[in-house]
Order: structure tokens, then C-alpha cells, then sequence
């Protein structure tokens, strides 16, 4: 899209959308809607877990885990961060709301829109509840545990279509950058762009938003914006293929194991993507096969065979096994792969900042002394998916066996 300089594609129509078999889709989801409303061991059901946190509930567990990226994987000094609770953003977004929102006619409504802002920050009454995403992004990975300023940098992100992880992981490049000398005062226009500081993330995160001052060169992201800076900025430039990562430490599942998805970053763009496959291959043909269909990921659908088939069934009418259902999926993979090839992308050689893997380790934290092993992990992966280590190029026979035919005729001339 961006090479076409296409920014949407908007589709519309009038008519209703056809079901084969609308008597047994009903059927499927009132199982469904009641198989949400079960209270599980916490005293809530995934419905209510989900309307009244949203992603938000995974806060606290990642910053303690080690899946959230605090300091910007650095770490270090940052035990007053832990005592003053970065969890408790969760439950301080629950009194401001004014209501829960939704999915085109979802029932699960996991978004809730918030109350004007009446504390130190203003945000205009139907600001959005910051998903785990954002609420990590100017959260953890700033060092920041101000929910309130989290809301504001959130809303200021929403108003102007900018994303909120690569806004937030510009925000804390750009605080690395400024704590070691590279940015100043003058460079910021006053803004003490301190690890903490979120009076200063909220004012910078506007100025980036409106590609104000330092915000123009911050708003090309961190690849570029290091290009332009200099002065060694690139060390502190913590992206892949010129994308800023999502906010879920790759080394989060332990010392060198294969099980670690520093590969998924390289390889695609967050987990439960590509190389959650490596372990499963269930979740990566149903992750595709999911967002093929438009399902979403918070349904808990991958979990339910027997509903995944049936809905499929009864919408379109096509009889597909659980089998026929993951080789889609897997479709999805290889065809996705195969056009960056042909467009001359190969994700293989992009470089790697070494502390996204842990090269120098972590010396606190749940993740101290880890580092992944990427090589392995890829050298693996590529066998899995049947593709070439060198060039990544999927096997003839693979294309093949998943109905790719012409695909392959491109790869194989
Ligand atoms: S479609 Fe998904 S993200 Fe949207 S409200 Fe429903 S569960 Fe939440």
C-alpha cells in the first residue's frame, strides 16, 4: 500500500451479507455467547474480564514477567518503577469510563470509551481505554507509571491515526537518546525528556503528532530518525526493517531455547505471528486463517475446533476440515512470503539490534542473563516451514502441496 501511496481501502454495500445456513450459525453463537459468560477461577467470565479491562489486564503481569519491555529493555535502576506499581493502570482506567464499546455487532465489547479528563491532563470526553499495546508503549517502556498521562498520549496518538507502539518506542528512543547526550534542551525546545518524565512524554508525543521542531525528524521513526541525528543514535534505534517492535520482550520464554520468539520479530511483526509456529503448528495456521476471515484474536476462537469448523461451515457453506482450516492458514504464510521475495524483501537480512536479543544480557529482572538464540531459532524455523536457510525461499514441493502452483511457477521459472 505504501509503495502505491494508497492510504485506505473503503468498501460499503447495502445488502445484507448471505449465510448458507443461518439456523445452525444462530445455534453456534448462542453456544458461543454462553461458553464467554462461564465464571472462571478468578470470580469472572472472559466476557467481563474483557469489558471491563480490555487488553489492559495483561499490564501488570508483563511488566513483572519480563514480556513487557521496561526501559526500553534496559532495566536497570528501576525498582522504584515496581513499587509504585505499573499494574495498577489497569484498574485506574475502570472508573472513567462513560461506557464499554465494540466490534461490529461483537458481543464480547472489550474497548470502553473514558471520561473528560478533569485531572492534570485533559482529554476530551470519548478518549479510547489504552489497550495493553499503548498502555505498555508510554507505560513500561518509558519508565512511566502515570495512567493519566498514558490516556493523554494515547488520545493525542488516536485524534492524529498515528500507532501507538511506534509512537511510544519513539518516545523512549528519543528520552535514551536525550539521557545520553546525543538530544538536548535545545534540540527539544525545553522538554527535559527524562526516563519517568511524563509530562515530558505527553509534550513530546504532540510534538511528534504535529511534526513539530525535533517531532518532524522523530515522526520518520527510529531507523530514520537515527540516520538524521547521528552521533551514534543508531545503537539506541530498536526496530526491525524499519518498524518500531511490539511491546513484548523477544527473550520473554528463557535462556537460549529454541521456544524464545526473538525470530518472530525478525521474521514478521508480533508475536503469535509466523514463528509462534515453530512450537505449534496450530497457531500458525489458525493466527492466518483468523485474519484471513476477519475473526478476532480476542474471540478465543483457535481454542474451539469444533466451533471454528461449524462457523465456517454454516457462514459459507463449504465443508472444511480443522486440516483444510490450518493448510489456509499456512497458505497465508507462504503467499505472503513469497510476494516480499518477489518485491526483493527478504526479512533474513535485516539487521538485529543485539539488545533486542539480549547481547549484552539483562543484569536485573526476571530476564537477567538471558539471550536468545536467534541463529538457532531461525535455522530451525526455516526447516519447519520447509523454506531454504540461505535465500528463505519456500521449497517447490511445499508450494505445491499447498495448491500454489502458479506461486511456485514465479519462484521456479
Ligand atoms: S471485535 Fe475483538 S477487539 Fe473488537 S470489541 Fe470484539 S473482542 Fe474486542
Amino acid at each position: 500500500m505504501g509503495s502505491k501511496r494508497l492510504k485506505a481501502v473503503v468498501a460499503r454495500g447495502t445488502h445484507e451479507v448471505a449465510i448458507a445456513d443461518k439456523v445452525s450459525a444462530q445455534k453456534i453463537i448462542v453456544e458461543y455467547i454462553r461458553s464467554l459468560k462461564v465464571v472462571g477461577p478468578n470470580g469472572m467470565s472472559p466476557m467481563q474480564k474483557q469489558q471491563k479491562y480490555g487488553t489492559s489486564f495483561s499490564t501488570f503481569g508483563a511488566a513483572h514477567s519480563g514480556d513487557a519491555p521496561v526501559k526500553k529493555l534496559g532495566r536497570r535502576r528501576c525498582r522504584g518503577f515496581f513499587r509504585t506499581v505499573p499494574g495498577s493502570i489497569m484498574t485506574f482506567f475502570c472508573p472513567k469510563w462513560i461506557k464499554v464499546t465494540v466490534g461490529w455487532h461483537c458481543p464480547i465489547r472489550c474497548k470502553a470509551i473514558l471520561k473528560i479528563g478533569d485531572g492534570e491532563y485533559k482529554y476530551a470526553a470519548g478518549s479510547h481505554r489504552p489497550e495493553y499495546e499503548a498502555a505498555t508503549a508510554f507505560g513500561a517502556l518509558c519508565l512511566n507509571n502515570n495512567a493519566e498521562a498514558i490516556i493523554m498520549a494515547n488520545d493525542i496518538c488516536n485524534r492524529a491515526g498515528i500507532d501507538t507502539i511506534s509512537s511510544g518506542a519513539i518516545i523512549a528512543f528519543a528520552i535514551e537518546l536525550y539521557e545520553n547526550g546525543i538530544l538536548t534542551n535545545k534540540d527539544t525546545d525545553g522538554i527535559e525528556l527524562k526516563w519517568g518524565n511524563h509530562q515530558a512524554m505527553v509534550a513530546m508525543t504532540a510534538k511528534l503528532a504535529n511534526r513539530e521542531g525535533i517531532g518532524d525528524v522523530l515522526a520518520n521513526g527510529v531507523k530514520r530518525a537515527a540516520e538524521i541525528i547521528g552521533k551514534g543514535s543508531d545503537q539506541f534505534a530498536i526496530h526491525i526493517g524499519g518498524q518500531e517492535v511490539a511491546m513484548h520482550d523477544p527473550k520473554v520464554l528463557g535462556t537460549g531455547r529454541l521456544a524464545s520468539p526473538a525470530a518472530r520479530y525478525h521474521m514478521d511483526c508480533h508475536p503469535r505471528t509466523t514463528y509462534r509456529a515453530l512450537l505449534a503448528r496450530t497457531v500458525l495456521s489458525t493466527t492466518h486463517f483468523l485474519n484471513v476471515t476477519g475473526l478476532c484474536h480476542f474471540g478465543r476462537w483457535p481454542e474451539d475446533e469444533k466451533l471454528m469448523t461449524g462457523i465456517f461451515k454454516a457462514v459459507t457453506g463449504w465443508d472444511y476440515s480443522w486440516a483444510d482450516l490450518q493448510k489456509t492458514g499456512e497458505r497465508v504464510v507462504n503467499m505472503r512470503h513469497c510476494f516480499n521475495l518477489r518485491e526483493g524483501i527478504c526479512e533474513l537480512k535485516w539487521p538485529v539490534n543485539p539488545r533486542l536479543v539480549g547481547k549484552p544480557p539483562q543484569t536485573t529482572g526476571p530476564l537477567a542473563g538471558v539471550t536468545a538464540d536467534i541463529e538457532a531459532q531461525e535455522y530451525w524455523g526455516m526447516g519447519f516451514l520447509d523454506w531454504d536457510r540461505s535465500t528463505t525461499k519456500p521449497s517447490k514441493a511445499k508450494l505445491l502441496s499447498l495448491g500454489l502452483d502458479d506461486v511456485a511457477r514465479d519462484l521456479y521459472p
